[in-house]
């Protein structure tokens, strides 16, 4: 298959959204455990439950074919999948021949050992999650994790040529003391750095409303520190940009909770099941696996249409006393 195939429907919801970001979650394992996103003990999927690398490279062409622009590898971790690099360099081989761009999702801790293969594979920018530089904070919020695994990772994707975005979830009474310090490290580091409001996905044993903190607070403490410009610099996923006075970075905030973004949402996800949810906020699927299992990319293909149509017009996460959460499925699984 090359680029978009003509003769076949650019993929559009029933609301008229055009669909061209799919993030893929490779595994639901990972090497961390944060609080916000998994229980201490997770159950994980028996491997004959997830699509094998090659099931994964097979949809991400019929997707491309079908308009598909931007793919973003997540997880869980995605870096620890056994060869994951093999399935990097396939995907990155469609840049240029239907793919605008592959990116990575990554808590970092393996990034020593993969970013020279994530550059030469065509990828150009990865989002790395970092919550606090503290050790003994970022080994609590993580349940066990070492930062300085991350931070030797970070210097290795620097030496490797990527461009890096931190990803930091902000938790009150958590790391809200460490947002303006992390924006000012990441100013020097030239990093871009995006807050991402907690949300209500699965269980992990702890209530996200004692840490839930809306993020049109947080930017107005930084605005009494430094000045924030709205930028119309997009990437293609929910986050919002602002210029920071003094510093030549961008700050995106995700706001899932305080400011909608749904009404020009253009993204897919796929689990390392080969379920395709519409939002990362409701239950609706359809699953690829056994179709693809049992008859191949032509049985898939219907699929796509059935599942277009599931888009909802938006999520609907609330976080508040009483409020459950807005789904079963952990990030983890989903995919961030
Ligand atoms: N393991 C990788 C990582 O941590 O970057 C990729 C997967 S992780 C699920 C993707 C992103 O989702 C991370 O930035 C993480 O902080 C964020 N995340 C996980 N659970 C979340 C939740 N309940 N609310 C908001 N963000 C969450
Ligand atoms: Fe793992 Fe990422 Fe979830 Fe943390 S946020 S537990 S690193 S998948």
């Amino acid at each position: 298959m090359a680029m978009a195939d003509p003769s076949r429907p650019l993929m559009t919801d029933g609301l008229g959204r055009r669909i061209s970001y799919l993030r893929i979650s490779v595994t639901d394992r990972c090497d961390l455990r944060c609080r916000y996103c998994m229980a201490e003990k997770m159950q994980f999927l028996p491997k004959n439950q997830v699509l094998t690398l090659e099931e994964i490279a097979l949809l991400a062409d019929l997707f491309i074919a079908r308009g598909i622009r931007k793919i973003r590898l997540t997880g869980g971790e995605p870096l620890v999948r056994r060869d994951i690099g093999d399935l990097v360099r396939r995907i990155g081989r469609r840049i240029g021949t239907g793919l605008d761009e592959l990116t990575l999702t990554t808590n970092g801790t393996r990034l020593v050992d993969h970013a020279e293969m994530l550059a030469d594979a065509g990828v150009r920018r990865i989002n790395v999650s970092l919550d606090s530089r503290d050790p003994e904070r970022f080994a609590h919020v993580t349940r066990g994790g070492k930062i300085d695994q991350v931070l030797v990772g970070l210097d290795a994707a620097r030496a490797a040529g990527l461009a890096v975005k931190i990803n930091m979830v902000a938790l009150k009474g958590v790391n809200d003391d460490e947002i303006l310090p992390m924006l000012r490290w990441c100013g020097e580091q030239g990093f871009d750095l995006t807050l991402i409001e907690t949300m209500p996905l699965g269980d992990t044993g702890e209530d996200r409303t004692d840490h839930y903190l809306p993020l049109t607070l947080v930017a107005d403490r930084i605005r009494a520190e430094h000045a924030l410009t709205p930028l119309s610099h997009r990437t293609g996923g929910p986050a919002r940009y602002h210029a920071v006075e003094g510093m030549s970075i961008k700050l995106g905030v995700i706001t899932p909770l305080t400011q909608n973004f749904c009404a020009d949402c253009n993204r897919i996800r796929m689990t390392c099941e080969g379920k395709i949810f519409m939002c990362l906020g409701h239950e609706d699927h359809v699953d690829f696996k056994e179709a693809l299992r049992e008859g191949g990319l032509p049985a898939v293909e219907p699929l796509i249409d059935r599942a277009l149509r599931l888009k909802p017009a938006a999520h609907d996460f609330r976080i508040g006393a009483g409020e459950g959460a807005a789904t079963r499925r952990h990030m983890s699984v989903t995919g961030g």
